[in-house]
């Protein structure tokens, strides 16, 4: 059969019962697993044998999830976490540890550039944040002899900036290193990071991939080709014996395209817990399955918002790499033809009080710290996501103090237009 198109994988790919199972993936809401003898149970800790033994490394209801997810990015293996930043962290942990170095776009996430700059760095991980606009020379002179990974967002929350995943791909390339990219905003319905190069992806599945606001939960996705075993003195942790699991060498004994991932989940997964529950799980599953039917619908409200805003007297400026003469346009129609994703952030000309305001005054649109939910809600992130910048560190961040970021949901776009115009009306 031929390769199945991506509607067709966010309804059906990760789960196929058997005669008289259940249609629906079961929620194994089970801590643990029953087996017959201690010698099987043996072999399950040797990872001589895949099963199940606990739920805080591994349960079947996450497992079908996450292959729904690796089959929608072209992977070969993924696996679930309790949030997106649990995600990220364990991406990059699993290869970077003390005294490592990773290089990062510095207009990622505020969470994610907390959890590099102030916690990774307290356990000894350094990183070097690089404009994603820098030039390949600029680039390439962010890496160390000890720079283990380069991570990205294809589109930045809330910055909005698009990552040119094959530039940032030969730099990690040409260093030896993976190329780790947080596809949150696009989602594989709009962009697949690996079709491009990318080693890793990550995903905040809080946002699209639930899309009701119901769970929050992360996800990493393998794309099997990063060979390991070819920069095994960089690798230690996939190239050497694991003693903690008698001796296994992950590249060598699951292949490149199970090792990281049987390593993240041996290894981090056993000894930080954050797994996604399985109920968690299903909702997500439940999300996914019109993933690719709620997208086109975030991205047909975004640009309709971003270009009632660009008309606007009382704005200043519109962010939203959908909209014709974006800075972003071009790549986002190499990356993303099909749509960006719903979230628009723009600013006003009265400054961060109008910003402040504007948002008092909505009525669809509810104040919350979110994106990508059904519900159209926003936020301003100087002063919630990233409070803890300083004005250079926004700057860099591509965040001005009267930034407003707005999630366009499923509404009817003549509701949103109108809610916006009386908001703005009133300042
Ligand atoms: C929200 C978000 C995260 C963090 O995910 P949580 O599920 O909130 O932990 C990471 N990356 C991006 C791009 C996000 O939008």
């Amino acid at each position: 059969m031929s390769e199945q198109g991506i509607g067709t994988k966010c309804v059906q790919a990760g789960y196929t019962p058997g005669n008289g199972e259940p249609r629906q993936i079961p929620i194994i809401q089970s801590t643990t697993f029953k087996y017959d003898t201690s010698e099987h149970m043996g072999r399950l800790f040797d990872l001589e044998e895949s099963g199940y033994f606990y739920t805080r490394l591994q349960n079947p209801t996450n497992d079908h999830v996450a292959a729904k997810i690796a089959a929608l990015e072209g992977g070969t293996a993924a696996m679930l976490t309790s949030s997106g930043q649990a995600a990220n962290f364990f991406a990059v942990f699993n290869i970077a540890a003390a005294g490592d170095h990773v290089v990062a776009s510095s207009t990622i996430y505020g969470g994610t550039y907390n959890l590099f700059h102030v916690t990774m760095r307290r356990m000894g991980v350094e990183f070097t944040f690089v404009s994603p606009d820098c030039t390949p020379e600029e680039l390439d002179a962010a890496f160390r002899p000890n720079t283990k990974a380069v991570f990205g967002e294809t589109i930045a929350n809330p910055a909005l900036t698009v990552l040119d995943i094959e530039k940032f791909a030969k730099a990690a390339h040409d260093h030896g290193v993976p190329l780790i990219v947080d596809n949150t905003f696009a989602t594989p319905v709009n962009c697949r990071p690996f079709e491009w190069g990318a080693d890793i992806v990550t995903h905040s599945t809080t946002k699209y991939m639930d899309g009701h606001g119901a769970g929050v939960g992360g996800a990493i996705v393998d794309s099997g080709r990063f060979d390991w075993l070819a920069h095994a003195d960089k690798f230690p942790g996939l190239t050497t014996p694991d003693d903690s699991y008698h001796g296994v060498t992950y590249a060598k004994k699951f292949g490149l395209g199970g090792a990281f991932i049987t390593k993240c989940t041996a290894q981090l997964m056993r000894d930080f817990g954050s797994i996604q529950s399985p109920q968690n799980a299903f909702i997500l599953n439940l999300g996914l399955e019109s993933l690719h039917v709620r997208m086109p619908r975030h991205c047909e409200n975004g640009l309709a918002v971003a270009r009632f805003l660009k008309s606007h007297p009382k704005i200043s400026f519109v962010i939203y790499p959908g909209l014709e003469g974006d800075k972003y346009h071009e790549l986002a129609m190499k990356y993303m033809p099909n749509g960006t994703c719903g979230v628009v952030s723009f600013g006003f000309t009265g400054g961060r009080p109008a910003a402040e305001e504007f948002m008092r005054h909505l009525k669809l649109g509810a104040i919350e710290t979110h994106v990508a939910d059904a519900r159209t809600c926003c936020l301003h992130p100087a002063s919630a996501t990233h409070r803890q910048m300083n004005d250079a560190e926004l700057v860099a961040a591509g965040i001005t103090p009267d930034l407003v970021r707005m999630s366009c949901g499923l509404e009817d776009s003549a509701d949103l237009i109108a809610d916006i115009a009386q908001a703005l009306d009133k300042i």
